[in-house]
């Protein structure tokens, strides 16, 4: 793998764009960023300050990044990765247009969407900060970098809550995960047990079956995930469900070797003697960077307007960051179209009213 020096992403030396310069071979994700590189080189004078910043790399931020492209915007996407939750979908069977596929496979067509067909100015990097300043908004970057614009799109989507019991900090990676397909080696042929009751631990389920003994489910409340998947988990005759249980501690010597769980309202406490815990019991939305500019609900998503406008003008956000309701990859996507088309009415419309 090498790193485009323009946008920082991991790219395949034998796909990407290459120019030598200086008797150096330089790897690039894109002609985009190959020009971009090689503007910089022929010292010509800076780009104007872009008038939009998009903050993640998800569904929506991507669809938003794409059509701030087609509409011709000057736009810049910050991220600190390309795909955000939807990379670890191992079947994505409600996404138009495709009966099936995969996460990978679905990011790859988005990411292939914006950086040949409708590029844009992008950068991999975490956004550290947000602050208001005169005409708009400046972001400083995990490198120290400051890019200021007169609107934000905020499409920073959600990450995994944790279940803040003793032994989740000692078995980390040692018996205990979160759920990405590639651990799933570590639990062959084991016991294990998935705690959740959602489609992301459903989905857990539907993909251990085959590789476990057997599976424990264990939720604090009823299931919640779709019914079709409910249904379809509920014929593996390798799945015990603990409906209205919660998880009390992790032991084990150098791994995990048991999960005790307990009826709520019980006492009573039992040991299940697993290797493997996946753990998939939901998400907070990473909506720290604004929450001292715009309005949050009490479970700290951003409240939108249905344009994707926040209480706070210049600020739009969309996608699992936000309280729109359904947290699904084509909500996310609709709604990063969305606050693109609606950004774009905001800055028009200040270019109207300037002085
Ligand atoms: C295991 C799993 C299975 C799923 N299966 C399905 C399914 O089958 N069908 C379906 O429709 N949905 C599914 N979902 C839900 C779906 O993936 C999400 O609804 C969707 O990804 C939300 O998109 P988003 O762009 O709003 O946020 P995210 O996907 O969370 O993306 C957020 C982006 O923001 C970036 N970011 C966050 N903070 C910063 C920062 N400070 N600086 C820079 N970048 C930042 C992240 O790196 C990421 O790129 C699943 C989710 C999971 C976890």
């Amino acid at each position: 793998m090498k790193k485009d020096p323009v946008c920082k992403m991991e790219v395949e030396e034998t796909d990407a764009v290459t120019t030598e310069y200086d008797g150096e071979t330089y790897y690039f994700c894109s002609t985009g960023c190959r020009d971009l590189f090689l503007d910089d080189k022929g010292s010509n004078p800076p780009d104007e300050p872009p008038d939009l910043i998009i903050i993640g790399g998800g569904p929506a931020g991507l669809t938003a990044a794409v059509y701030a492209s087609t509409l011709k915007m000057n736009a810049f996407l910050i991220t600190a990765d390309l795909g955000g939750q939807a990379i670890d979908s191992t079947k994505i069977r409600n996404y138009m247009g495709y009966d099936f596929v995969t996460g990978p496979e679905l990011i790859d067509k988005f990411k292939y969407q914006l950086i040949h067909s409708h590029y844009i100015k992008h950068l991999m990097c975490e956004v550290e900060t947000i602050e208001a300043v005169d005409g708009g908004y400046r972001v400083t970057t995990a490198d120290f970098k400051r890019y200021s614009a007169r609107a934000l799109i905020v499409a920073t989507g959600m990450t995994r809550r944790r279940l803040n019991v003793p032994g989740e900090d000692e078995f980390q990676r040692k018996g205990l995960f979160y759920g990405n397909i590639q651990d799933f080696a570590f639990v062959h042929g084991k016991e294990v047990a998935v705690v959740g009751g959602g489609n992301s631990a459903l989905q857990m389920v539907e993909n251990l079956h085959g590789v476990a003994s057997s599976i424990h489910l264990i939720c604090d409340s009823r299931l919640t995930a779709d019914p079709a998947i409910i249904e379809n988990t509920s014929r593996f005759g390798n799945v015990r469900t603990h409906e209205g249980y919660k998880v009390v501690d992790f032991s084990g010597e150098a791994s995990l070797s048991a999960i005790r769980i307990r009826k709520k309202g019980g006492e009573d406490i039992e040991r299940l003697p697993v290797e493997g815990v996946f753990v998939a019991i939901g998400f907070r939305a990473n909506s720290s960077l604004v929450s001292s500019f715009v309005k949050l609900n009490k479970r700290g998503e951003i409240m939108i307007n249905h344009d994707c406008s926040s209480s706070r003008p210049g600020i739009f956000a969309a996608g699992d960051v936000t309280d729109a309701f359904g947290k699904r990859i084509i909500i996310a996507s609709g709604e990063g179209a969305k606050a693109a088309m609606a950004a774009r009415q905001y800055l028009s419309n200040m270019k109207r009213t300037a002085p």
